[in-house]
């Protein structure tokens, strides 16, 4: 875990060299704009819809003064919570770490035989 003795949290993408104040923004994975920028538009999409959400309860969470109320606004933070994790796992990461060969390229090479 180099973060942790440089204090800088590397970009998610291993061929990307940009890093990040770990002190400012935690040591959890970290993805620069520029190859946030380079993903899909879906992803990026999907991606904002559901921070924009989690922000959006989150801030709720923090003025719902109701216990009972409180307990319910948390379950669905916790919901987006999981689910930004989970797009982040299986979707965004992926898509970095291991871009997809454009298909045109995979079927031409088959093609000749490579
Ligand atoms: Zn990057």
């Amino acid at each position: 875990m180099t973060a942790a003795r440089t204090g800088r949290t590397p970009c998610i993408n291993p061929r990307c060299r940009r890093t990040f104040d770990a002190a400012k923004y935690g040591s959890g994975e970290m993805i620069c704009g520029k190859c946030f920028r380079s993903l899909p538009q879906p992803i990026r999409d999907n991606h904002r819809r559901l921070w924009r959400h989690l922000q959006k309860w989150r801030r709720a969470e923090a003025r719902t003064t109701d216990e009972f109320k409180r307990s319910r606004v948390a379950s669905i933070v916790d919901a987006y919570s999981s689910q930004i994790n989970l797009h982040w796992d299986q979707v965004l990461r992926p898509a970095i770490v291991t871009p997809e060969r454009p298909v045109g390229l995979d079927g031409f090479l088959a093609e000749v035989g490579l």
